[in-house]
């Protein structure tokens, strides 16, 4: 039985596999849940075992020759359709995610919008899904069909489990995939709440199914013999297993995996402007964001007085009750604030002191949440492992560069690619040092404010394909080539 105190919702009825169309019990191992901001345990969900893995892929299968072949105009009605759902939900959605993540619930009412979006967008892309013709020459021509992949499995991270479900899902059912997700054990039960909107809006039993476990049941899945797609996001070492996994089925895999962003300011910048971007690049989601803007690289004239400013509003912000709208919730389970304690300790005994935070601080009405406070250390060395792991936390580190030539060597000398920041007056500095950094995305003068329309994804250790925006339908869709001969 689940019961969260501060939570109107009756969680037991999306505590379940989600099967054929129906709310299934697992029969895996019970896994108890508990408030990051109480570390109290309100109950346990049972995970799916690898037999109701199985079976949802078998469901997957069956329904997708009647999907794929549904009319692209009736997917996108069912599709608007289950936006409107989602959209009508989304204070019951963002309720559930605030509590489960620790996330400040107008974040999390923002990530329901978000969900509500990618369908609307998706559900818009459904019928101008287009081929192309290829002339051959007078006697021969070739035309390319995109044609949907077929069963895709999405496995999804606990940081932002509704919008990165969302971003996955919508496009492949836009273009007529099924799916199977398996959401994060931490915050299962999101996904299941989509799910079941989903058959009210319309989307056919087996299209869309949910099972809930932990690594093995993921790993079940990004093996699975009859998955023809796999998208994870996640970290990077796990990144690697699944690629591993999904080489046995010779599965398509889309990697969007951890970060360790850069943001560059130069002497010349809009000083508030980039004060504003650094803290919210880092503090945001109390940095357990892939794209979090944990390293600043910053020109000597201005680096102690954009700490200073970026220090001083940090300070200001307060932690606090998820539902209650803090600036910062708790850390999302214990093994986080424990990981992100043990990269502080490892900086300090390196040397490094932090300019602000660095101990555990809980408010005194939570003082056994997993609270951890906004911390900067200032002038790291690039090899140190603060610099160069993802803490996943509220964590920023700082460097200090000569000029736009040593700001961009430090920023690419990173393994990860994920997104990058510029901020300089000069444009032609700026797009210069845009086009030559190593990641997926780049804000110039600006940071983590592009919206869920433009393409998203990694380079280097970042992870492979593109997600959002009209470059996230290619994930779920074989192009076939057919080639017409018409002689004389
Ligand atoms: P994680 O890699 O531990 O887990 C992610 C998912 O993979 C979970 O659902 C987990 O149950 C599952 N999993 C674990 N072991 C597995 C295995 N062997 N095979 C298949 N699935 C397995 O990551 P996390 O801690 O949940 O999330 C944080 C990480 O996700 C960070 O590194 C962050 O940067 C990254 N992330 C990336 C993006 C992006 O878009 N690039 C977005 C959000 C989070």
């Amino acid at each position: 039985m689940l019961n969260h105190p501060r939570l109107a919702m009756d969680l037991n009825n999306v505590a379940c596999q989600w099967l054929g169309g129906a709310g299934v019990k697992g029969n895996g191992l019970e896994r108890t849940m508990t408030d990051p901001t109480t570390a109290q345990s309100y109950g346990s969900v049972p995970d799916a075992s690898s037999v109701q893995v199985d079976h949802a892929v078998e469901l997957a299968r069956w329904a997708l020759p009647d999907w794929s072949a549904t009319f692209p105009g009736a997917r996108a009605r069912v599709l608007f359709r289950l936006a409107d759902l989602i959209e009508a939900r989304a204070d019951d959605l963002a309720s559930v995610e605030a509590v489960n993540v620790g996330k400040p619930v107008a974040q999390a009412r923002r990530d329901a919008g978000r969900a509500a979006d990618y369908f609307r967008f998706y559900a818009g892309c459904c019928d101008k899904l287009n081929g192309e013709t290829i002339p051959l020459g007078p006697d021969q021509t070739a035309l390319t069909v995109p044609e949907p992949i077929g069963v895709s499995a999405h496995i999804i991270p606990w940081n932002y489990p509704l919008s990165t479900l969302a971003r996955g899902v919508a496009p492949a059912l836009a273009v007529g995939t099924t799916v199977v997700a398996k959401p994060p054990e931490l915050t299962p039960f999101t996904a299941v709440m989509v799910a079941q909107l989903a058959l009210e809006a319309g989307v056919p039993d087996g299209a869309f199914n949910v099972v809930t476990g932990g690594g093995e049941i993921g790993a079940a899945l990004a093996g699975h013999p009859d998955v023809d797609q796999v998208t994870f996001t996640g970290s990077t070492a796990t990144g690697r297993k699944v690629m591993q996994a999904a080489s046995a089925p010779v599965a398509d895999v889309s990697l969007e995996l951890g970060g360790k962003s850069p943001v560059i300011v130069l002497g010349d910048a809009n000083m508030e402007d980039a004060a504003e971007g650094v803290l919210r690049g880092i503090f945001f989601n109390a940095g357990q964001v892939c794209a979090a803007g944990s390293r600043l690289i910053c020109t000597r004239d201005i680096h102690d007085a954009l700490i200073e400013r970026v220090a001083e509003k940090a300070k200001a912000m307060q932690m606090g009750h998820p539902l209650d709208n803090p600036d910062l919730g708790p850390l999302a389970s214990r093994a986080q604030l424990d990981r992100v304690q043990g990269y502080v300790n490892g900086a300090t005994k390196a040397g490094s002191e932090p300019v602000l935070g660095g101990i555990p601080t809980a408010p005194s009405d939570y003082p056994d949440g997993y609270f951890y406070p906004p911390t900067i250390f200032a002038d790291v060395s690039p090899d140190a492992e603060i610099a160069r792991e993802e803490v996943f936390g509220p964590v920023l580190t700082t460097f200090l560069c000569d000029d736009a030539d040593h700001a961009l060597a430090l920023a690419n000398g990173c393994e990860f690619g994920l997104v990058a920041g510029v901020y300089s007056r000069d444009s032609t500095t700026a797009l210069r040092l845009a086009r030559r950094l190593h990641a997926g995305q780049v804000f110039v003068n600006g940071f983590l404010n592009a919206g869920d329309t433009v393409p998203f994804g990694g380079v280097k250790h970042s992870g492979i394909g593109r997600e959002k925006g009209l470059a996230g339908l290619d994930t779920y869709v074989a192009r076939k080539s057919i080639i017409l001969n018409h002689p004389g």
